[in-house]
């Protein structure tokens, strides 16, 4: 028997972390492109909108007209991707709680960047206002819409006493904010992942520490966000080309592209910026395998197909018939989408993988059709 992988297209659509950029250019624009990529294939991609930086703008677009055009936008942007048959999702990034607008499209934020770090109120408060707003607005387009899946800002969902007991309270049925391997410790974000039991199946969480499978079933599924180990030439061709540019010597330096991404300053772990954390990191990568996030603005298409047969070994060992797998993209840090095409061109004709939206996701869980492990 072959497992059969139901893939979903997932994009965390938003602006930088830090609120800085214009959602006309990292947003609106490149969403567009996808959805025309994605048609021209005959698939569905699922967008996860984060609604926190749209709640901000609606907040302050009385004062600031030009605010308004932006947050309307967003909304057309939104309605017309979904009604071309795109899932929209929730995602939510609370360092834009109780952001002030410094005018010319400076935004201070000063929330903090985890979930986790919020009694359980406010992170309550801040699942339902999200829900309310996108169930609001795609009822107009199908009154049968319902949040379903979450994905948390900076992957922050695990150690919680409280976050997913609230998302199944409210109806969710997964959270895909799990990257199993990966480990942070930036100003902002301070996130352990390493202990994750489960990289790539659907599991059943303990409640309070996701990253654990419960012994038993749960009222919600945890869906790992894939990753896979980063391929050593890639790691080395990517140090390379940051060295390089480090210098200054850039055009002097013919590597092929492996990390295309543009990916912002604020995700460098302690000890790795600069050229010695760039040269350490490169050791470290020849020592051990670095955990990659399956993020396709980050990748190349020799990593895209790297990463397929990752996936494939993974969902044959499985046994299981079927296996839902949550790929990862940010529009925002896409700046050349012809490797996206070309792999997205690949998964359109093959056999073994079908792509899913996370609502079909969620009725997949619901049924029964996909499977959720216990421990
Ligand atoms: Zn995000």
């Amino acid at each position: 028997m072959q497992t059969m992988i139901h893939l979903a297209f997932v994009d965390d659509w938003e602006v930088r972390g830090n609120g800085t950029g214009d959602p006309r250019v990292l947003q609106f624009e490149p969403m567009r492109k996808l959805v025309k990529i994605f048609n021209k294939q005959g698939l569905r991609g699922s967008f996860n909108a984060e609604v926190m930086q749209q709640l901000a703008y609606r907040s302050h677009q009385e004062r600031f007209p030009e605010l308004k055009a932006i947050a309307d936008e967003w909304e057309q942007v939104v309605m017309d991707s979904f009604r071309q048959g795109h899932d929209i999702q929730l995602h939510l990034h609370p360092q834009w709680l109780g952001a002030s607008y410094q005018g010319d499209g400076n935004w201070k934020l000063g929330g903090d960047w985890s979930i986790l770090n919020y009694p359980p109120q406010q992170i309550r408060a801040m699942l339902v206002a999200g829900r309310q707003y996108l169930e609001t607005l795609l009822r107009r387009i199908d009154p049968a819409y319902a949040c379903v899946s979450f994905r948390s800002g900076s992957w922050c969902a695990a150690p919680s006493d409280s976050l997913m007991s609230i998302l199944s309270e409210l109806g969710f049925v997964f959270d895909m904010s799990i990257v199993a391997g990966v480990r942070y410790d930036t100003p902002q974000v301070k996130l352990d992942y390493v202990p994750c039991q489960e990289p790539f199946l659907p599991y059943y969480p303990d409640m309070k520490d996701a990253r654990r499978v419960s012994r038993s079933a749960e009222p919600i599924v945890c869906i790992p966000t894939n990753t896979f180990p980063r391929p050593r030439i890639a790691l080395v061709r990517a140090a390379f080309r940051k060295i390089a540019r480090k210098l200054g010597k850039r055009s002097t330096v013919a590597m092929p592209a492996a990390s295309r991404g543009r990916i912002g300053a604020e995700w460098i772990n302690k000890g790795e910026s600069g050229a010695v954390g760039t040269a350490k990191k490169l050791l470290k990568g020849y020592l051990v395998r670095r955990t990659e996030i399956a993020d396709l603005a980050q990748m190349d298409y020799a990593m895209m197909r790297q990463m397929m047969v990752n996936i494939r070994r993974q969902a044959a060992k499985s046994g299981l018939p079927n296996v839902p797998v949550i790929l990862e993209n940010h529009t925002k840090d896409i700046h050349d989408f012809s490797d996206i095409e070309r792999f997205v061109a690949d998964v359109a004709h093959s056999p073994d993988v079908k792509t899913v939206t996370l609502t079909e996701i969620a009725h997949g869980l619901r049924s029964g059709y996909f499977k959720a492990r216990a421990a």
